[in-house]
């Protein structure tokens, strides 16, 4: 029988990385969005680290979930000549800089988000624009942390977004072994390298033991 993980995230990006993940370990897992998750109201995000952020989202959404595991995705993007940011303030990052794009294609906080990242990359030479994605999966199961596993991955943001895949700051994420960003790979390709995939692996080794 393979275990179900009940994903708390309404991210749709995210969503489809954990779809190719369950294409990827079928029969050994399933996933399925947490039910009525629609109707529960987000915790505040304020850990400062992506551990704590997971920690505490599968925490409090496996008490919605009987007793099922619930899996948490507290992920983002840092940038090194940023000190760090935007970090775990990814989402949020244009909105917390009160950011206002004078020429936005679409009004998503994906674009405005990428936007921001390259008005203050700006200038700064291609050498100094090195960051990483982090991934923290958290696994809680009736208000216990079961489970917890960390990847990241290495790339260098660009001066112009490249290819349509992917979501949030995808297109601007360039990753040299490949010559593509991460916006130009297949969503089995961004599994395998990605600091999402290799957490799940992670994390599915520890809970599969
Ligand atoms: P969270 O929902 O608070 O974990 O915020 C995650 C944010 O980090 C997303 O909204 C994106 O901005 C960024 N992020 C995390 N993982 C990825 C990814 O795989 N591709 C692109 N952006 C990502």
């Amino acid at each position: 029988m393979p275990l179900t993980l009940y994903i708390a995230t309404t991210n749709p990006g995210k969503l489809r990385d954990f779809a190719a993940a369950a294409e990827a370990h079928a029969g050994q897992v399933e996933f399925a969005v947490l039910p009525g998750l629609e109707n529960i109201a987000a915790p505040p995000e304020n850990a400062s680290t992506f551990e704590g952020n997971a920690r505490d989202k599968s925490r409090f959404y496996s008490l919605y979930a009987a007793n099922g595991v619930v899996l948490a995705d507290d992920s983002g993007l840092e940038v090194d000549a940023l000190g760090g940011a935007p970090g775990v303030r990814s989402a949020r990052y244009a909105a917390d800089g009160g950011f206002v794009p004078e020429m936005a294609a679409s009004d998503s906080a994906d674009e405005r988000n990428n936007l921001f990242l390259l008005k203050n990359l700006h200038g700064i030479p291609t050498a100094r624009r090195t960051g990483r994605y982090r991934c923290v999966l958290a696994a809680a199961q009736s208000g216990d942390c079961i489970a917890i596993a960390e990847s990241s991955v290495e790339g260098t943001i660009l001066e112009a977004p490249r290819g349509s895949g992917g979501f949030g700051y995808d297109p601007l994420f360039y990753i040299a072994d490949l010559d593509r960003t991460m916006a130009e790979i297949s969503l089995e390709q961004k599994l395998r390298i990605s600091h999402r995939g290799q957490a799940l692996r992670r994390l599915l080794a520890k809970l599969l033991l």
